[in-house]
């Protein structure tokens, strides 16, 4: 990348670090079971809930438990199940409309990213009735508090309960784009293992390696505090513990809850410290080919990671020495590759290949301006690259 690129992208990193510590970040606090969502809701004087999840959540019937510790608090659940794994503003819309008409005043956001999505979406429809879905679209468009906003993760990995983002797709011209402002951050997170006991295998995989992700680029990135860092270590300490432990008996209840224990920290982690180019690779995947988010993840992760080269040998020691993947006294280079193998073999553990075959040779160039144009300059990587550079991973992913 040349000189005035560079200069441009750490100059604007810059400014958002030292911005950190003054915007209004929060975590949401964490709730470990359904009666304390009822304590919540009654301390807050609310006797109507609107839970907004999906049909294939509401088939397992996984509400139930928490919708009856409700109902017998007196509090009321209105069920909202129509929304898609691609939420639409027509979701937000029917949701908002259910919300209204049984005069509502609170929302549970159950279930994974699309149900969080959908229900941050409607938070901000509230706050700003006059403004459409669209209307909301980039950064702090909403600005005004939404009402209590409750998270329940079914899945451990996306993080999305600690995030202020919400990503929605228009209905009519399939346009996706994301909503963000402080204000979406769920206020509170249930973190309740029971609820991701059925999860297939895959999915435990997939979702688990996502939240790796999101903890490793959080950590090497540049614009890390020291809060990030300690979240960032803990997460993936945790997933180093437990994954492949749930990966291979789904109801170590214990295991599940630090599961969704690491992906909650590491949701704080990129929140505040931001993902990088793995995740920018990942995404342009799924828009392409419809390549699921964790896998691409769990796949790209150790490419990038080697390509960063010794940039990153200083903090992949610090993240294998406190997973305890290997001692301190390891040199810096070998234990960065070390732990770039543990990633590796932790994949093929969990039947994760080494390549994307879907990838065309042809969309390469393509994929990586996209990558490069979300990456740069927001993210701030350890090592800037060009869409030519990143082009580079496309072939290596691709062909294992
Ligand atoms: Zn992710």
């Amino acid at each position: 990348m040349n000189f005035f690129k560079t200069m441009y992208c750490r100059l604007f990193q810059g400014v958002f670090k030292i911005a950190l510590p003054i915007l209004p970040y929060r975590e949401p606090k964490i709730l470990e079971n359904n009666q304390s969502v009822a304590d919540v809701l009654k301390q807050n004087l609310i006797n109507k809930v609107l839970l907004v999840t999906d049909k294939g959540i509401s088939k397992l019937n996984l509400p139930a438990a928490l919708t009856e510790i409700l109902q017998k608090n007196n509090i009321e659940v209105l069920i909202y199940d129509n929304t898609v794994a691609n939420p639409t503003t027509d979701n937000v819309e029917e949701a908002l409309q259910m919300y209204r008409q049984n005069e509502c005043s609170a929302i549970i956001a159950f279930g994974g990213g699309s149900a969080m999505d959908c229900a941050k979406a409607v938070g901000a429809r509230i706050a700003r009735p006059k403004k459409s879905c669209g209307q909301m679209k980039g950064i702090l468009k909403v600005l005004k508090k939404i009402p209590l906003l409750i998270a329940v993760p079914t899945t451990a990995g996306t993080g999305s309960e600690t995030t202020l983002a919400a990503v929605i797709t228009d209905s009519k011209t399939r346009h996706k784009y994301a909503i963000n402002d402080f204000p979406l951050i769920p206020r509170y997170a249930l973190l309740d293992a029971n609820l991701t006991l059925g999860l297939p295998s895959h999915i435990t995989a997939t979702t688990g390696m996502d939240a790796l992700t999101h903890a490793v680029e959080a950590y090497i990135g540049r614009s890390t505090t020291k809060q990030t860092r300690k979240c960032a270590l803990d997460a993936t300490k945790l997933i180093f513990e437990n994954l492949l432990t749930v990966y291979k008996d789904g109801s170590n209840l214990k295991s599940r809850q630090n599961m969704l224990q690491a992906a909650y920290l590491a949701g704080v982690a990129f929140t505040k410290s931001y993902v990088g180019y793995v995740h920018a690779v990942a995404h342009s995947l799924g828009g392409k080919y419809n390549v699921a988010h964790g896998l691409a993840n769990a796949i790209i992760l150790p490419y990038v990671l080697k390509m960063y080269g010794k940039k990153i040998y200083k903090k992949l020691h610090q993240l294998g020495v406190y997973a305890g993947l290997f001692d301190a006294s390891t040199p810096k280079e070998i234990g960065a590759k070390i732990f770039i193998e543990k990633v590796e073999e932790l994949n093929a553990n969990m039947g994760i290949g080494k390549n994307i075959p879907e990838i065309k040779q042809e969309d390469i160039p393509a994929l990586a301006r996209t990558a490069e144009k979300e990456a740069n300059p927001l993210y701030p990587v350890p090592v800037l690259y060009t869409a030519k550079q990143l082009e580079k991973i496309y072939i290596e992913v691709k062909n294992g």
